[in-house]
């Protein structure tokens, strides 16, 4: 298995985690771009956006209820976070494996660069 964040899932590479259930995992950025920087991620492997389907509606609702208790959790629920999903490489996205940046702790700027 060749994918970074499948390893991650399956345990063969560490990571920080702080959330994980029977479909979903979330783990600390390696290289936190904020104060809190979580990534949230999928058991199943889907490369990214472009490949999400109307069935997996339920299983993204729970990526984005999960982000909400882990910005509760990491107290940046009340001054504002964002969340993230880069997809392909306009976007930046160096890993292909869908993944929903959790991101806090200062402020953002807007438009992103
Ligand atoms: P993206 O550019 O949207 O594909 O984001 C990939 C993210 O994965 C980046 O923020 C990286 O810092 C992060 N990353 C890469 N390798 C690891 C790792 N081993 N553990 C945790 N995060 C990682
Ligand atoms: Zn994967």
């Amino acid at each position: 298995m060749s994918c970074l964040f499948c390893r991650i899932i399956n345990r063969e590479i560490p990571s920080k985690i702080a959330f994980e259930n029977d479909r979903v995992l979330a783990f600390y950025d390696v290289n936190p771009q904020a104060p809190v920087h979580i990534l949230i991620v999928p058991k199943r492997h889907i490369a990214g956006l472009n490949d999400i389907t109307v069935k997996d509606n339920e299983l993204l609702g729970e990526i984005q209820n999960i982000a909400r208790e882990l910005a509760r959790r990491e107290n940046i629920a009340d001054d504002g976070y964002r969340v993230v999903v880069n997809c392909g490489a306009n976007a930046g996205q160096a890993v292909a494996h869908l993944h929903y940046h959790l991101l806090g702790g200062r402020k953002f700027s807007w438009p992103p660069g």
